[in-house]
């Protein structure tokens, strides 16, 4: 996207190949694009396209899966965006929710201090004209405020959530006991965040409103360590269970200067950008830091109670808090190859079927009106199973390509063949191999290509 506005200069400036290629397929090929782009777009801010939107739902459905649906120890939740302001107070976001700004009296630009290169003695330096002469830094808070109703007053502020995690902490004795649960347990959610980032950049690992997957898991205190290690563990296996090398990915643990004022430990999951590493995750022991903070500000008690026992205690939480707007990309970038295929050139998205916008490509050999009909027949078996894409355009060779390009696993060809003999071609998308398979039990077979065990 060389003259897109929401791309920062600095980025297109570097030489990152793999970088401008996934940006580029992106907004080719409908997966990304600049916000409001007839506008001129809004800097760093994107619309996901009908491929985008595809495959951002399949990053969620997975993380949705290994979190609640294949576990009996974790329940979701939809918690509110715009929520009573004292959610903040307690969390701590109002009073240091804030990254610490500086301007250039050069050029006036803005940035993070603690993200500035430096001179030898120390001083700071504008990333953009080199100058040293910035203001000291302030703090500048990171939530969005706005007015709940139509008077604009102070007692009508209110904020964007910047994190999704507090939906779960106000919402503790509410789920512990219409649930029936008792620690451990977790509370999952997926949903937008919004935070006013002061430089957000490089295509959608930042951005101002983006897309969280956090869970919340209490756990008896004694317990916390050996639960964080496990969901370490358990998080980290899972990017690589959906396609991401391991050499590019690790964790991180943070050193204790670097530690959240909630948190008693933190490891990122770290993903190799080709700007160098960066977060796709963090995984907090959050102590008993949220729940006693808005125990204290509500006046109630958010505690275990046992009543055959008698015990009584306030749960730590451990958080695997990820980003599912960040993994897609990080999909994209640990997806895409190029290769030659017979002598010629091919860009491949090696997604795993489950992230893949389409699963099954279904693809009439002509455009004849005598194969619709049965082609249309398959794509209604597989429609109910797979997201597919039918597509009778241009000639098989380029239609493979385009499935390659786009990550789709497996295409299925209608020919003349198979008018006769109620068969098809399945074609793999990583080894190009072409198996002839029956109609019938068609569906069963792509299952077993496309899930995991
Ligand atoms: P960073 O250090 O990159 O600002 P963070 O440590 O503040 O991130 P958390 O508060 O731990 O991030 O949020 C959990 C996850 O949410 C991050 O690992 C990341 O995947 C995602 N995330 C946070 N901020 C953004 C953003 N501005 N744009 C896109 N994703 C984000």
């Amino acid at each position: 996207m060389p003259n897109d506005p929401s791309v920062d200069e600095a980025v297109q400036d570097r030489d990152t190949g793999l970088f401008d290629a996934v940006v580029n397929l992106c907004k080719r090929r409908g997966f990304v694009f600049p916000s409001a782009e007839i506008y001129g777009g809004i800097r760093s801010t994107y619309d996901y396209g009908p491929l985008g939107a595809l495959m951002l739902r399949n990053v969620r459905e997975a993380w949705w899966r290994s979190m609640v649906q294949e576990r009996d120890d974790v329940v979701p939740l939809e918690a509110a965006i715009l929520t009573n302001p004292k959610v903040w107070e307690a969390s701590g976001h109002l009073a240091t929710f804030t990254d610490p700004l500086v301007d250039c009296r050069n050029c006036n630009e803005r940035w993070r201090a603690d993200q500035l290169p430096t001179t030898d003695a120390g001083d700071l330096v504008c990333p953009n004209c080199g100058s040293t002469d910035l203001t000291e830094a302030r703090p500048f808070n990171l939530m969005f405020k706005t007015f709940v109703g139509p008077v604009e007053d102070e007692a009508s502020i209110a904020y964007l959530r910047p994190e999704t995690a507090q939906g779960m902490f106000v919402n503790f004795m509410n789920v512990m006991t219409t649930m029936r649960l008792k620690p451990p347990f977790g509370i999952a959610q997926i949903g937008r965040s919004f935070r006013n980032e002061i430089t957000p950049g490089n295509f959608v690992f930042r951005t101002r409103e983006f897309e969280q997957m956090e869970m919340e898991f209490f756990v008896p205190p004694p317990d916390s360590p050996r639960w964080h290690g496990y969901w370490c563990a358990e998080r980290f296996a899972w990017y690589q269970q959906y396609g991401i090398p391991a050499a590019k990915l690790r964790l991180r643990q943070h050193d204790p200067d670097e530690l959240s004022h909630y948190s008693a430990g933190t490891s990122d999951v770290e993903f190799d950008f080709p700007w160098g590493w960066g977060e796709l995750e963090g995984i907090a022991n959050r102590t008993d830091f949220d729940l006693n903070a808005h125990a204290k500000l509500s006046g109630v008690r958010l505690e275990y109670y046992d009543q055959a026992t008698g015990e009584r205690y306030v749960p730590h939480v451990i958080e695997p808090a990820a980003g599912a707007t960040r993994t897609m990309m990080a999909f994209l970038l640990a997806a895409y190859d190029e290769d030659e295929v017979a002598g010629e050139r091919r860009v491949v998205l090696r997604l795993h079927p489950r992230i893949a916008p389409y699963q099954v490509a279904i693809l009439p050999l002509s455009k004849k009106d005598t194969l619709a009909p049965l082609a249309r027949e398959v794509l209604a078996k597989c429609r109910r199973s797979f997201q597919c894409e039918y597509d009778d355009t241009q000639s098989i060779g380029r239609r493979y390509r385009r499935q390659d390009e786009i990550g789709t696993p497996l295409c299925v060809t209608v020919d003349f063949d198979s008018l006769e003999d109620r068969a098809v071609t399945v074609r793999d998308r990583d080894s190009t191999e072409q198996v002839r398979l029956p109609i019938d039990g068609l569906v069963e077979e792509l299952l077993a290509r496309t899930t995991d065990a």
